[in-house]
């Protein structure tokens, strides 16, 4: 077993990592509502908007319709 740098992922199976297509579907460790963001186990910074930011710095567009 090969531990991630980084990784805080103590799940089992393990969460998608950042660059894995369903992302997403990591678990949410942290939720902040009032601020619009959420962070994923895997690192990544979900905004209420559907946009992302990865541990790595990129930044992913919204790619969902916000909800009206
Ligand atoms: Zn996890």
């Amino acid at each position: 077993m090969t531990a991630r740098t980084g990784s805080i992922c103590t799940h089992q199976p393990h969460c998608p990592t950042p660059d894995d297509l369903d992302r997403e579907a990591a678990r949410i460790v942290a939720s902040h509502p009032e601020q619009g963001w959420s962070l994923l186990c895997n690192g990544i910074v979900v905004f209420e908007d559907t946009g992302e930011l990865l541990p790595d710095g990129r930044v992913i567009a919204p790619h969902r319709p916000a909800a009206v």
